[in-house]
Parts: C-alpha cells; structure tokens; sequence
C-alpha cells in the first residue's frame, strides 16, 4: 500500500507533549489516554519542587530531594533533565519510565518543557513531538491565576517562559491548538494513531 507520508527513520512510540503552563496539558493527556484504543502509559516524571496539595507521590511526580536527584543524574538513569522556570527546581523524565512502556509496544508519554523536548529528540530522533498552544498569552495567564496555586512572582516568571516556549513551537513535529478540547484530542488521537500505523506497516 503506498503512504504519502514517509514514516520518520526509527519510529519509536515515545509522544512528547509540550506547552506553556496553562495550556490544558493534563486535561487534554487524560483525554487522550479515556479516547484512543492505544495503549498509552504517563512516563512519571521526576522532580526537585514540592508536591502541591493532592498531588501523590509516585503518581504525579516522584518527588525527590536535590541529593536524591543528583545521584540518579549521577547514575545516568536520566533520558533528559532540565531546570524549569529558573525556579532552581530540576525536572527529568527517567529511562525506565520510557523503556518499560516501549518494551511492552506501548506509547511513552512525556509532558516536559521545550528543553527536554529537544533532548528526547536527539536521542530518539523518531519521537513524535506535539506542541499544545492555546489562543493568547492573557488566557494562559488567566488559567493560571484560575488555577489559584501559584503566587503572583511565580505566574510572572512562568509568563515569560510562555512567551519564550511559543517562539520554540515550529520545532515540534505538529502544533494543536487547545481553543476547543475535544477537537485538540481529536486531532492528537489522529496524529498518534497515523503513527502507530507507519510502526505497525514498517
Ligand atoms: P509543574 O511544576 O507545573 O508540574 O511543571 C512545570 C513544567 O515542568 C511543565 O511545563 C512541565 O512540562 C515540565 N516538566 C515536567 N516534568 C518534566 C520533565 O521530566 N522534564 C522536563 N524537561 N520538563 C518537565
């Protein structure tokens, strides 16, 4: 069967998903993981910063100390790492995650910043990279102080790493606009399923 669209060299099932803090990310990964039929497992990310209220350990992040980080970042035990929002927190998606759902043939899902993005990309240059926008800055900036969990210097500082993450979007292999979220899943259940079946094929 011929395919217009050339299969990327080494597809592998690793779907980064990146976006300004406000963007809808987690709405539209849980979305995405009730809609589509693929099997897709959340790589739980790693972290220095400490948990907010009802986020559980394990679960959301693992939450680490810095000593603790350090030594798994020592041990290589990291696919990426990176510092977000100069908050002096460092964030790192762990191999394992990542290679125990690609081992079983399933979706490896990472929700990280456009610095890992570019450092999964490296190492997996195959990855499927999807970038989430939404309509204006003033709107990530509302749902963020919507979200009433952040203080008023955080939400500046997050801010201006939007602006910063949206001059970065062209480096994603597609850019979803979350205006209407069950038309941004849609697109992305599509995107992800082409995918799978280019794998399937090669
Ligand atoms: P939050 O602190 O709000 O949970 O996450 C802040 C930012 O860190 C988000 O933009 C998220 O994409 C990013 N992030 C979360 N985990 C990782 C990770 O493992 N690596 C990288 N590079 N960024 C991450």
């Amino acid at each position: 069967v011929e395919n217009s669209v050339p299969a990327p060299e080494r597809a592998i099932r690793i779907l980064v998903l990146s976006g300004p803090s406000g963007s809808g990310k987690s709405t539209v990964v849980n979305r995405l993981i009730q809609t589509t039929t693929l099997p897709i497992e959340k790589a739980v990310s790693a972290t220095t910063r400490p948990p907010r209220p009802h986020e559980q350990n394990g679960v959301d992040y693992h939450f680490l100390s810095p000593e603790e980080f350090e030594t798994k970042q020592a041990a290589g035990e990291f696919l990426e790492t990176a510092e977000v929002h100069r908050t002096g927190h460092w964030y790192g998606t762990l191999r394992s995650e990542v290679e125990r759902a690609i081992g079983q043939r399933r979706w490896s899902l990472l929700e990280i910043d456009v610095d890992g993005a570019a450092e999964v990309r490296r190492a997996f240059p195959g990855s499927l990279l999807i970038f989430l926008k939404t309509k204006s800055l003033e709107e990530y900036e509302s749902r963020l102080r919507g979200r009433g969990t952040e203080s008023a210097e955080v939400i500046a500082r997050r801010m201006q790493t939007a602006a910063a993450e949206l001059t970065r979007a062209a480096d994603y292999d597609f850019q979803v606009n979350n205006d209407d979220l069950d038309r941004a899943v849609g697109e992305i259940v599509g995107i992800v399923e082409e995918r799978e079946a280019q794998i399937d094929a090669g």
